[in-house]
């Protein structure tokens, strides 16, 4: 049970003190601070003002395995007392970290068989863009520098994540990208493409990359950076052609092809990884979120043999963190993996749950704000509109109706985002059909409710 916190008083320290993250600092001080969130159980996250919220984010896209896992936190408390910390700088390592390189490569079938650690997805993408452009340099192509990469694609809030990303709003604060990053359209079809089939508009947007290579000139692209299902971007799911087409693109031009796995790794689509749902071998994944379910910050590049091969040619690659392969980190991934193995939980995303979310999702199609449902495993968006033959918005522009239906959702008790005027979700991959029912009977609430509301615009 959570301790008897002073809630008010919490609220108070939160606004003199504290900064969150991705926020208007303004408009916590006018709330009166953030929602203080106690404590939280399987599916639910129970909060200071008494509420009990379903928790349709997994955290942030990361609880794969749900809360109060004991185990997690024993494993975690005997890890401190063996060996708190120790680093990987000084020809040295620890058998958790050890231990868990070992093991995602097993999980990418041995076809990424190295692996480096840091401490967050964002890190991930930064030792992915150091890593790649000194691969090309030991390699002996050095003018390989540029990185091709999506709009309103997300890869991580520091200086390489953003420029690598391709939020516009993230680009303006701080004179981003840095020089080298060069961003094409995405597969964003609902949005993007309904004049076109969808086939034809995955190759259409796998066409933009080779034209954006040839532009640049093919000597000149280092890789093609992308999540398999963008999630951040509002859970936008390529069509299916997409990404073999980018992969054929890629090769033809000795061009290295990145996932960005944070989001779509460990189960999230119903395979291991999402680049096997999308039917692509990329020579190098980043990962983080699910490989912990948020128990621990760490994340991880999983790199294929030829490039570590060209690397061992190159003397000391001078990149790393104190806390690469922190060992109660390493140590909470594995057991982590091993709790997601033995329930069998990317399975079950496969075959039952995420199946069932697909069909929920069709339920609430008849809904005159619904414009289009879309889901891959335990991924899920609903796009609101108010016309839904054109996909007008309301307002004449995204960015209305979804934050109201958000926070319709969150008053009746499911946390979901509202990314522009799409409503996404990604459930613990424990979730049962009852609560994918209670999730999906509250965002039907709240659409009724945003009804009304929404037409008075
Ligand atoms: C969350 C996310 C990141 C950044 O991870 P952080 O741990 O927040 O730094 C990078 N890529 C994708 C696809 C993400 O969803």
């Amino acid at each position: 049970m959570p301790r008897n916190y002073d809630i008010a008083e919490l609220k108070r320290l939160d606004v003199a003190h504290h900064l969150p993250a991705q926020q208007d600092y303004k408009l916590i001080e006018d709330m009166g601070g953030s929602r203080i969130v106690t404590h939280a159980e399987g599916c639910y996250i129970y909060d200071g003002d008494g509420n009990r919220i379903l928790d349709g984010m997994a955290g942030l896209w990361c609880v794969n395995i749900g809360y109060g896992r004991d185990e997690l936190a024993d494993v975690a408390a005997d890890q401190m007392r063996e060996l708190p910390f120790y680093n990987t700088f000084f020809k040295t390592a620890t058998p958790p970290t050890v231990m868990l390189a070992a093991k995602i490569a097993s999980l990418t079938g041995g076809r990424l068989p190295h692996v480096f650690f840091n401490a967050s997805g964002s890190e991930a993408n930064d030792t992915v863009f150091r890593m790649v452009r000194h691969y090309w340099q030991v390699k002996g192509e050095p003018k390989r520098k540029v990185f091709i990469s999506r709009w309103n694609a997300y890869h991580g809030s520091t200086v390489a994540g953003v420029s690598l990303g391709g939020m516009k709003a993230m680009h303006e604060q701080g004179d981003l990208p840095v020089p080298g990053v060069e961003h094409v359209r995405q597969p964003y079809w609902y949005n993007e493409g309904r004049d076109m089939t969808p086939e034809a508009f995955g190759l259409a947007c796998a066409k933009a990359i080779e034209d954006k290579i040839l532009e640049v000139g093919p000597e000149n692209v280092a890789a093609f950076i992308g999540e398999p299902a963008q999630g951040a971007g509002g859970v936008i799911i390529p069509p299916a052609n997409y990404w073999p087409e980018v992969e054929r693109i890629v090769r033809k031009y000795g061009i290295l092809l990145v996932c960005d796995e944070v989001i779509c790794g460990f189960g999230r689509t119903g395979n291991m990884w999402g680049h096997e749902t999308m039917g692509v071998k990329p020579d190098m994944i980043a990962m983080a979120k699910g490989l912990s379910s948020g128990y621990q910050p760490i994340s991880a590049v999983a790199v294929s043999k030829e490039i570590v091969d060209v690397l061992k040619t190159g003397g000391d690659f001078v990149h790393g963190f104190t806390y690469s392969g922190h060992p109660v980190a390493a140590a909470v991934a594995l057991r982590n993996i091993e709790i997601m193995e033995r329930e069998h939980l990317v399975e079950r995303t496969r075959d039952d749950t995420g199946p069932y979310l697909a069909k929920m999702l069709v339920t609430l199609n008849d809904h005159p704000l619904v414009g289009e449902t879309r889901s891959v495993g335990l991924l899920g968006a609903i796009e609101i509109v108010a016309d839904k033959a054109t996909g007008a918005r309301f307002g004449g522009a995204e960015g209305t109706a979804g934050p109201m239906v958000r926070d319709l959702c969150i008053e009746n008790g499911l946390m979901v985002r509202g990314i522009r005027d799409t409503i996404v979700m990604c459930p613990p991959l424990i979730i049962s059909h009852a609560q994918i029912d209670e999730m999906i009977g509250i965002i039907r609430k709240a659409l009724d409710l945003a009804l009304p509301r929404l037409t008075a615009i």
